[in-house]
């Protein structure tokens, strides 16, 4: 079983795993992209494994998960991204967990709608894909990527399920202008994205890109102000925060909690 956690070193297991939430790595540990900010594993993989939607439904149940992110390295190499194992993956959760909320964190499925198509139809409660960064940083941050395909499976989203709530995270510290930040929030609020996460950049390894610039504290609490002025419903921001950081608190102000038999 691999979680995002462990893979891409996040600070903030523990404060995660103490709330019920956990972020599970489904399609291997070698990514078929070398973003250059990454720490994930890069390499062929095999062939996804039937088996594991219902490994990691049976987590989910082992640690009593409220809430559950399931998240993939990019598989380029397969003809649906990956896209049935995580349908396959969300059903199985649904089945042995019927209370545990399910967020699925995609890759871009290389802009691919029918693949789209195939995870927004198993109803996640939150579909969240990261831009990651500002365009003008693609070509050096994440050059496999496209800002405008990216952008797109919001748009897309919103046609397929106009009520999911989609989310999206930035890095911040890599050389970003305050400017190209706001045109982006405003690309994501026009695209229907309603939750959004900001943290600090932080270098794996001597191999990756360099942090440009470590934000204080302060200018995180700022940020999250005007992101919420730019009409998000929901923005965790500061240097720590991550795509699955309070996950659920960040759903609620989206969707707030009604009585339980109704969710
Ligand atoms: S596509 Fe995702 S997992 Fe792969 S290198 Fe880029 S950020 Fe890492």
């Amino acid at each position: 079983m691999h979680t995002v956690c462990r893979e891409a070193c996040c600070p903030n297991q523990f404060a995660c795993y103490g709330q019920g939430t956990a972020t599970f790595m489904i399609l291997g540990r070698h990514c078929t992209r070398n973003c250059r900010f990454c720490a994930v594993a890069h390499g062929p993989e095999g062939p996804p494994d039937p088996a594991e939607p219902e490994r990691v439904a049976e987590a989910v149940a082992r640690l009593g998960l409220r809430y559950a992110v399931v998240t993939s390295v990019t598989r380029d190499d397969l003809p649906d991204g990956g896209a049935g194992l995580f349908a396959e993956t969300i059903r199985a959760i649904r089945r042995h967990n019927p209370g545990t909320l399910v967020e699925v964190l995609i890759p871009d499925l290389q802009g691919d709608s029918r693949s789209l198509a195939t995870i927004v139809e198993a109803e996640p409660d939150v579909l969240n894909h990261n831009l990651e960064t500002v365009p003008s940083l693609y070509p050096q941050v994440r050059p496999e990527a496209g800002y405008r395909r990216s952008l797109g499976i919001f748009s897309r989203v919103r046609a397929l399920a106009p009520a999911m709530a989609t989310k999206s995270g930035l890095m911040l510290g890599l050389g970003e202008e305050r400017t190209e930040l706001l045109q982006v929030w405003d690309d994501l609020r026009a695209a229907g994205c309603a939750l959004l996460t900001m943290g600090q950049y932080l270098q794996p390894s001597r191999q990756h890109l360099p942090v440009a610039r470590y934000l204080p504290p302060e200018e995180f609490t700022e940020l999250a102000e005007l992101a919420r002025q730019k009409g998000f419903a929901g923005v965790a921001s500061g240097p720590f925060v991550r795509s699955s950081f309070q996950a659920e608190e960040l759903y609620r102000l989206f969707r707030p909690a009604g009585p339980a038999t109704t969710d």
